[in-house]
């Protein structure tokens, strides 16, 4: 599949996600680029939230299915829903990966890796940049 032949409920030009994002933002968001681990904001936040894609806006994974993986990234193990994201096939790095996008505005996330054996329910893990999301923390608590 052409990765820009595509239609999202957000499009926005090349220009307008350039003025929205910060340049760190952007290169990861927009040109699917990859914090360093480990510094991200959100890497080992515990707090109770929902995690919404920083460029849209989107609710996309919840802090019920985050989970410590020590691999440097945030990781979730299930989406918030099913339909939240969107998955394609990536060999930047010469294997198969799936790399992991918001459904609602094409914005890379990261990338989902199975059978790890990190003993989650799903035995998935989506590593996300913490870059790319927003944590609304839970407000009746
Ligand atoms: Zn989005």
């Amino acid at each position: 599949m052409d990765k820009t032949d595509r239609s999202y409920a957000v499009t926005k030009t090349d220009e307008q996600w350039r003025e929205e994002l910060s340049p760190a933002e952007y290169q990861v968001l927009r040109q699917a680029g990859t914090e360093r681990p480990f510094v991200g904001e959100y890497t080992d936040t515990k707090a109770e939230g929902v995690y919404a894609c920083r460029a849209c806006g989107a609710e996309l994974f919840t802090s019920d299915t985050k989970f410590d993986s020590h691999c440097g990234w945030p990781s979730f193990y299930s989406p918030l829903a099913g339909d939240t994201v969107e998955y394609l096939e990536d060999y930047d790095m010469g294997m198969k990966r799936v790399e992991v996008r918001c459904a609602n505005c094409g914005s890379h996330l990261g990338h989902v890796f199975e059978g790890e054996g990190y003993g989650t329910p799903t035995d998935q893990r989506y590593c996300i940049n913490s870059i790319s999301l927003t944590m609304r923390p839970k407000s009746d608590s």
